[in-house]
Formats: C-alpha cells, sequence, structure tokens
C-alpha cells in the first residue's frame, strides 16, 4: 500500500501533520523532515515499532538509532549522569544538529542502542519534527531516511521510491536546510570525541574551551578488528552503485588535471564545484557549488542523481578537511569506499 503524503513544500499549516503523530502514538512510521536530512520515526518507547525502522531500512540491528526530542523536559526519563561539558554543549547547540551519547535509563529498550548501555539524544530545531514529536507526546527514534547503505534523503523526490509503502506516512517540506547528518559527539573523561562530523564543526565545540578528540576512523578506514565508540563507522553508508572515486589537491589545476586523466575515454559523471564546471572533458558535469555551505547541501542529492547516468565511473571534488569540511569529506569518503587520489 502507498504511504500517505502531507505536502507541506509552501504551506505552514503544521496542524496538517497531526494524523501522522496518530500514527507514531499507534506504532506506525513516518518519514519526516528535519534540519540536517529527512528521518524515518517511530515511537522511541515502543519496542516492535523501533524494530519496524529496522526492517524498512534493511538496517543492521547493532546500528544504533538517535531518539530526538522537542524539550529539555523530555531528556530526564531517557538518561542519567548528564555532566557539565554535556550540558554546555546542549545549552549551546540545542535545538540544532549535534547529537550527544549518554547513559541510558532501562524505559529506552535495548533494541534502539543496539544493546549499548548508552543512548544518542538529538533536539532538532525544524519546525515539523518538533510539532511531530510534540504531537505524539514521546520521543521519537529515526535514523536517517535511505535503504541502508545508500545517500540519506535531503529531498523526498530522492527517496520516494525505495521507501514508499514501508511508511504510513510520508511528510514533505522539499529540501532541507543542512543536508549532511548531525554532528554525533560523546564525553569521554572530559574530551568531546567527535564520532560522525556534521553542521557543528570540532572548531564550534573547541571554542567553548573544551578538548576535542576527532575519531580516526572519520577520515580513515575502519578495520575489522578495531573497537569503535560508534557503530555506524563499521557499515557501508552513502554510496552510489555506479563505482565512485575522490580525487583532492589543495592545487585547483593538478585537481582538474588529475580528474580528466581519470575520465578520459569513459564515460564518465563528475561532481564538482561551480567554478571548475567547463573544465572537464565529460557530458555529464553536475555542480555541487561553491561554498561548504552549497556543497554539504547538494552532495548527498548528486550522489544519487550521478547514479542514474548508468555511466563507468563517478568522480567527486573533494574539499579541504576542517571546518565543515570535514564532515563533507567524511561522507565522500565513505561513499567511494575510500577510493580516493591525493594530488
Ligand atoms: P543515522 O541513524 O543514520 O543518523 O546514524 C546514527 C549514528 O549515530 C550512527 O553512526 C550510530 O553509530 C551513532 N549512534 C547512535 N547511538 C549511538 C550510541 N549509543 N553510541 C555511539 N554512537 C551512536
Ligand atoms: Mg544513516
Amino acid at each position: 500500500m502507498k504511504s500517505k503524503y502531507i505536502d507541506l513544500k509552501n504551506d505552514n499549516d503544521y496542524t496538517k501533520i497531526k494524523p501522522a503523530a496518530e500514527s507514531i502514538k499507534q506504532g506506525k512510521l513516518v518519514l519526516f523532515p528535519t534540519e540536517t536530512v529527512y528521518g524515518i520515526g517511530a515511537n522511541a518507547l515502543d519496542e516492535k515499532a523501533v524494530k519496524d525502522i529496522f526492517i524498512a531500512k534493511g538496517r543492521a540491528q547493532d546500528n544504533p538509532l538517535i531518539v530526538h526530542i522537542a524539550n529539555i523536559e523530555m531528556i530526564n526519563k531517557l538518561v542519567k549522569n548528564i555532566g557539565n561539558i554535556e550540558l554546555k554543549l546542549m545549552e549551546t547547540f540545542w535545538p540544532g544538529p549535534l547529537t550527544i551519547v549518554l547513559k541510558k535509563t532501562p524505559i529506552i529498550p535495548k533494541v534502539i542502542t543496539g544493546g549499548l548501555d548508552t543512548v544518542a539524544i538529538r533536539m532538532p530545531s525544524n519546525i515539523i519534527a518538533r510539532k511531530l514529536i510534540e504531537y505524539s507526546g514521546c520521543p521519537i527514534a529515526a535514523p536517517s531516511a535511505n535503504i541502508s547503505g545508500k545517500p540519506s534523503g535531503t529531498l523526498v523526490e530522492d527517496i520516494i521510491d525505495e521507501l514508499d509503502g514501508k511508511v504510513d506516512y510520508i511528510i514533505d517540506s522539499g529540501k532541507v536546510d543542512i543536508g549532511v547528518e548531525s554532528t554525533v559527539v560523546r564525553v569521554v573523561d572530559d574530551i568531546v570525541h567527535i564520532l560522525r562530523p556534521g553542521k557543528i564543526t570540532p572548531e564550534d565545540i573547541q571554542k567553548l574551551g573544551f578538548k576535542v578528540f576527532i575519531e580516526k576512523q572519520i577520515l580513515g578506514e575502519y578495520n575489522k578488528n578495531e573497537k569503535v565508540l560508534s557503530p555506524g563507522i563499521k557499515y557501508r553508508h552513502y554510496a552510489p552503485s555506479t563505482k565512485c572515486i575522490l580525487v583532492y589537491s589543495k592545487d585547483e589545476e593538478k585537481l582538474v588535471q588529475k580528474i580528466n586523466e581519470n575520465i578520459q575515454g569513459k564515460k564518465a559523471v563528475v561532481i564538482c564545484k561551480t567554478g571548475n564546471m567547463n573544465k572537464y572533458n565529460t557530458d555529464y558535469k553536475l555542480d555541487m557549488g561553491e561554498t561548504l555551505e552549497e556543497i554539504t547541501n547538494n552532495i548527498f542529492t548528486l550522489l544519487r542523481k550521478a547514479d542514474k547516468y548508468n555511466a563507468e565511473i563517478i568522480v567527486v571534488e573533494g574539499v579541504q578537511k576542517d571546518g565543515l569540511g570535514l564532515a563533507i569529506m567524511n561522507r565522500l569518503l565513505r561513499a567511494c569506499s575510500h577510493e580516493f587520489i591525493e594530488c
């Protein structure tokens, strides 16, 4: 059966989402926007509903979900031992694209956390996400809206084919604001560990005077025997079906030359900055924008678009690895299964 559709692209009558909130209360799934990417949500306190999220996405059971709240009062039931650093992070960045891993209380079903004794919590700023949580009266567990392994959904058009019928409602509010998933952090011994980079950068957190540690798998390859703080790191993600490589260089001329060498004689799609659009010898070029914000906003939808050309290869221009560039490079390295050329 097709999912029911709620169109909020050009209107802000949020009461239209009340039937979807009712659906959450009844243990069903709802696809909804957040400021980062679209999510597939269910009542976080309903074990059966949460299991259905894993089934809908084909997600590994040990890859835990983020629990979304609408106000700070909701948190006390869900977690314990909130320290001063976590409090300061909440005060500074909530509501917004920061997820904090904390000790869970027994009320959180183990299926959400993949058996861990911690749970990841976020208070989104997106008004529809917040209203959905408020109207349904429960915290909402939600991973990114995509079949596991694929790029996350930033536009309903991109994901409707793979998720239609798997959720009760689809709430469409057009393209999301940010375009990559939240920054995930965990505080260990007063150090803020970045488990997944996002819009809130390591530099943003350092500005508060905290020590920050960037987990090495964020830009490096995951090695099977390694212990990881974030189970999501173990799994393939963001990947188009077409072979994809990443090329980066601080020298723009070298970058263009290296990409042209790699696409010679092939049906290739190049995803590049606006200023480089006319420099590549292929008919298939996709404009990722110029600023890091624009690139963040476009990258998932372009990876999906590039896949539609049935090309032999997709080549993506890399960006700087600091600031917001860290989140972009993390997603690109994973999209390319760590196949990259640095020149
Ligand atoms: P997604 O649902 O696609 O946004 O991915 C959620 C991310 O949060 C994954 O990378 C998980 O590994 C991470 N995550 C969720 N819960 C925890 C937790 N309790 N400890 C560490 N990482 C977590
Ligand atoms: Mg995801």
